[in-house]
């Protein structure tokens, strides 16, 4: 008779799946959820963390769904990997990598986007979850201003609005940022990746969706003190997110844009 830990990795065995997805559930009167395998955190020395919140893909049948009303379950698609080619990029031209945090659960289980309740869809114990998802932000923001006195946080996401652009959000006040030479898009769009807003394109035209930041850009940002600016940055999927080959050929454009970025906001610049 198999116990549950014996199951649960023989599910994951014969699933071919990730371990990530072994974690077993809290049984009654049992250790509380761990999380830990839930978070995928890799340290840096750039002043530069990307948040991936919507990659995830781990999905065990043991965690209820949510159903929250009018919540959104569908994921990210590589947006994991693209992070994981865009950190590699810079290692490539520059010899050191940014942070990365990045959600593993599906979203269909867990939004890392959103405050607490929608988050887990009101499943109390994958609280531990979030703390978990943003303890390990605290962290990477924490270790990069050990290193640097600003940093810059981009929340990476993926959209499947019909126009192929990249849609940059800012729910910022902060003057350097909304400064017409300071915004992040014009750069992309003068290297050849459609994105919005810029100096062309103010704003979408009304009927275009358009996402202007959401939980993790108000909540990792300056605005609520601390020296970390966040951005969140929504990719078009074909031609950037659908092909290794195509990751790797936006992670170099991306690298060019950021590094010239943070030389000019936050003066830094590779060793
Ligand atoms: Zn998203």
């Amino acid at each position: 008779m198999w116990g549950p830990v014996a199951l649960a990795l023989a599910l994951a065995i014969a699933c071919g799946g990730d371990p990530a997805g072994a974690a077993l559930p809290p049984a009654g009167g049992g250790p509380p959820l761990d999380p830990s395998p839930w978070v995928a955190a890799t340290d840096g020395t750039i002043p530069l963390v990307i948040v991936v919140s919507h990659g995830g893909s781990v999905a065990p049948a043991w965690l209820p769904d949510r159903d929250c009303v009018a919540c959104v379950t569908a994921t990210d698609l590589k947006t994991h990997e693209l992070a994981i080619a865009i950190a590699d990029g810079f290692d490539r031209r520059v010899g050191a990598r940014p942070f990365v945090v990045a959600n593993l659960l599906h979203r269909r289980k867990f939004d890392a986007n959103r405050a607490v309740a929608e988050a887990t869809g009101g499943h109390v114990p994958l609280e531990a979850m979030w703390t978990l998802f943003h303890a390990r932000i605290d962290s990477a923001k924490a270790r990069a201003l050990r290193q640097h006195p600003r940093a810059l946080l981009i929340d990476l996401h993926g959209h499947g609005h019909p126009i192929a652009r990249l849609e940059i959000g800012y729910l910022l006040t902060s003057g350097d940022l909304r400064a017409p030479d300071a915004v992040l898009a014009p750069r992309f769009s003068a290297a050849g990746v459609a994105a919005v807003p810029s100096a062309a394109l103010p704003a979408p035209a009304a009927a275009d969706a358009y996402f202007s930041g959401g939980y993790n850009t108000w909540r990792h940002d300056s605005l609520g003190g601390g020296a970390v600016d966040a951005i969140q940055v929504e990719s078009h999927y074909l031609g950037v997110r659908d092909t290794p080959a195509a990751r790797t050929a936006f992670a170099e454009t991306f690298v060019t844009v950021l590094l010239q970025y943070l030389a000019d906001h936050y003066d830094w610049r590779p060793a």
